[in-house]
């Protein structure tokens, strides 16, 4: 492989402030070292954390802080002891980049759980530098970060994989849905959602969409293969589907109450978050005692379960639906995401901006 140039400045989108606008930014990547990976942007989707994190959602957002964790790239050059990949070739990079490799979650292959995991950005690496995310020119990476993405799997496509997708196929096999025949609820059709959909339908399950409107119903019934659809505020139909799920996969990222939603749960049903909500949410105790009900929480997937994620996905022909738009729409993109206004996830495409030209 070629000398790997120890500073080379790169441009990139990155909040200045709360205010969460994205303007163009210049830095310095961190030096490659023997085990990394560079590679050159192709695709990033936009998750709803990159909002939540540029505009300071969880009160824990360094600027300037360029998002993006649902990485696609080509590898442009390799650290010598990276065997795993070659120049040329695909990959993504999801929501961490780094972790002890020592503790009992990086040696029980749950990394995302490490204590001292790094994020794709909004964190700093070993050396002090800032890490910084997917709307930008380049990247490097730790190759045990990077996955591979399938050849017959559109690179567009991959993306909402590496984060959405793996956030819900996560817990999916975790808790027990990866044998079908399951009722499975997923509350809030957004990107997550979505793919949740997706998912759960490949896994061979009932599945039954929880949304805010009717929206989306059509859209849920008919393209995305929902087998049915409830309105949250609609007494009479939430009342009517009491007790008739095994799980929700709450994607909702903003407060909501969990009565209504522990009430559509069967005996032992679970009610698993994943939005991130940084207020206490209101449940009554009797709606888990009287039916042995739980929640839980997940978050992404290890390394190994985001490969699994896309391989499945290519198997299984299960896609996304996306909106792809370039960089110079990334504000405009944020600002409908957060009026709920995308079906159901941008991806932005990266490498058509030419950043460092
Ligand atoms: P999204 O595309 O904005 O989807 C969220 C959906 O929730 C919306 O489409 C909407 O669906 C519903 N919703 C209900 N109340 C809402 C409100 N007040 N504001 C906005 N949407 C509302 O978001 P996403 O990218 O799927 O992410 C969802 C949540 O999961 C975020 O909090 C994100 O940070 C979190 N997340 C967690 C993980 C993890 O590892 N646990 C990974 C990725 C994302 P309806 O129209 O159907 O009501
Ligand atoms: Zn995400
Ligand atoms: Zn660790």
């Amino acid at each position: 492989m070629g000398s790997l140039e120890s500073e080379r400045s790169v441009t990139g989108y990155a909040a200045k402030d709360s205010s969460g606008h994205l303007s163009p930014y210049s830095y310095t990547l961190r030096t490659p070292g023997p085990e990394d990976v560079v590679l050159r942007v192709i695709y990033c989707g936009i998750c709803h954390t990159d909002l939540h994190q540029t505009r300071n959602d969880m009160g824990m957002s360094n600027y300037p802080m360029v998002p993006g964790h649902e990485v696609v790239g080509v590898v442009t050059e390799i650290g010598k002891e990276v065997e795993k990949f070659k120049i040329g070739e695909h990959v993504g990079v999801g929501c961490i980049v780094g972790s002890c490799k020592s503790c009992k979650a990086c040696s029980g292959k749950v990394e995302q759980y490490c204590n001292k995991r790094i994020w794709t950005y909004n964190d700093v690496y070993p050396d002090g530098k800032p890490t910084q995310g997917g709307f930008a020119s380049t990247m490097v990476v730790d190759q045990m970060f990077v996955v591979h993405i399938p050849e017959n799997l559109p690179l567009e496509q991959a993306a909402p994989l590496l984060c959405a997708g793996v956030t819900v196929y996560s817990p999916m096999k975790h808790f027990g849905m990866a044998e079908p025949g399951k009722r499975c609820g997923i509350l809030g059709l957004g990107g997550v959602g979505h793919v949740g959909v997706k998912i759960a339908k490949a896994f061979g399950h009932h599945v039954t969409v929880i949304s805010s409107s009717n929206r989306k119903r059509e859209e849920a019934l008919g393209v995305l293969g929902a087998d049915a659809y409830l309105v949250s505020n609609d007494a009479v139909q939430m009342q009517e589907a009491a007790e008739s799920l095994d799980f929700i996969l709450d994607t909702v990222p903003a407060n909501h109450p969990l009565e209504p939603y522990l009430s559509l749960l069967k005996i032992n049903g679970k009610l698993i978050m994943l939005g991130v909500v940084p207020e206490p949410l209101h449940f009554v105790s009797p709606l888990l005692i009287l039916g042995r009900r739980s929640i839980a929480g997940s978050f992404i997937g290890s390394m190994e379960e985001t490969q699994e994620t896309l391989n499945f996905c290519a198997d299984k022909k299960v896609s996304c639906q996306i909106e792809v738009v370039g960089m110079e729409y990334l504000n405009d993109a944020m600002e409908r995401l957060e009026k709920n206004d995308v079906r159901y996830r941008f991806v932005v495409d990266v490498a058509a901006s030419n950043l460092d030209k």
